[in-house]
């Protein structure tokens, strides 16, 4: 089995709050890359996409998106497609973000409509999954994200599957400051894995990168990254700080 390459994806929500702030955060970061062992990705807002491409090149960063529609174009007001986001130079897109979900009324089946576009348009999606806090103590962690994946997922072929990432991100976990214990996590992300192989193939399980999110700090990324089935992070809050980022991308 080939190693997955790690991949550390920052997403920065609906911040900065101007072009030229959002330009110095992306050299920042591309500036602290240094000799990350990761693949790295930054999805910027809309706006910005185009204005950081240049400087997150300069440090061999990924651009990507936070979100897009499954219609290619038309009478869509506010909507964003696959097609003018990659005419930027976006690589990558977040794909079913609890906030996505839960602020803007995301169901599974728009979510898995735009898994579809996003590969059928050559981009590579990040499927988000996780559960809520009441689902978690309930102990349900695991089966809500089979069900997530299993609608995210729903007729995307073997081929297509090996190009999504998923990213396990507890909702709890999300901004709160309450990263999940890694070796929760690695639970999860094992069992996410064992779904995998159920759904398509082991050695398509093997070949998909699972990302942990919610509440990586330099503090947490360490231990999170040793563990055999966390492949990466998707960051939040802590990468609109370029120092925290830095140490993030440079994990040991
Ligand atoms: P956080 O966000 O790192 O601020 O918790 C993670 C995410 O929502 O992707």
């Amino acid at each position: 089995m080939a190693a997955r390459v790690p991949f550390i994806a920052g997403n920065w929500k609906m911040n900065p709050t101007s072009v030229e702030e959002a330009i110095s955060l992306a050299k920042a970061i591309a500036d602290g890359k240094g000799s990350s062992k990761a693949q790295v990705a930054i999805c910027t807002p809309h706006p910005f996409l185009a204005a950081c491409k240049p400087h997150l090149d300069k440090g061999g960063i990924d651009l990507g998106a936070q979100a897009c529609y499954f219609e290619q174009k038309g009478a869509y007001t506010g909507a964003t497609s696959t097609s003018m986001i990659r005419s930027v130079g976006a690589k990558h897109v977040i794909v079913g973000h609890s906030e996505r979900r839960t602020v803007f009324h995301q169901t599974d089946e728009m979510v898995n409509q735009i898994i579809h576009k996003v590969l059928a348009d050559n981009m590579l999606p990040i499927l988000c999954v996780g559960e809520t806090k009441e689902e978690y103590e309930s102990g349900l962690n695991t089966q809500i994200c089979a069900i997530q994946l299993a609608k995210g997922l729903k007729g995307v072929s073997k081929e297509d599957a090996k190009k999504v990432t998923i990213a396990y991100e507890p909702v709890w976990a999300i901004g709160t400051g309450l990263v999940c214990d890694a070796s929760v996590a690695q639970d999860v992300h094992k069992f996410i894995r064992g779904w995998l192989a159920n759904m398509y193939d082991q050695e398509t399980a093997d070949t998909i990168r699972i990302q942990y999110g919610g509440s990586v700090t330099p503090d947490s990324v360490d231990e999170l990254m040793s563990k055999p089935d966390i492949d990466g992070c998707l960051v939040g809050g802590a990468s609109l700080d370029p120092a925290k980022f830095t140490r993030i991308m440079n994990f040991k």
